[in-house]
């Protein structure tokens, strides 16, 4: 009986750490929600060029996409 007390720990044990993995990934998606260029950003990146419109410029130095334009969220860090 020991033996499987033990084994039914382990067990429980594996699924209670992927339960808490999966809870610490859903955290993860709430708090940085989905970040999208917007698009007149997304054809100037393209070209390896800043966009020129002022209200992106603003968003860009607040490290945001244009709203304006149809951006949402925080620019992505460069990788
Ligand atoms: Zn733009
Ligand atoms: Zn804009």
């Amino acid at each position: 009986m020991k033996i499987h007390k033990a084994l039914l720990a382990v067990v429980l044990g594996s699924f209670l750490a992927a339960g808490l993995a999966f809870a610490a990934d859903a955290k993860k998606d709430a708090a940085a929600p989905a970040a999208k260029v917007a698009g007149c950003c997304a054809k100037a990146a393209k070209d390896s060029k800043a966009c020129g419109h002022a209200c992106c410029v603003t968003s860009a130095k607040e490290s945001k996409n244009c709203e304006k334009c149809g951006g949402a969220g925080a620019i992505e860090a460069k990788k």
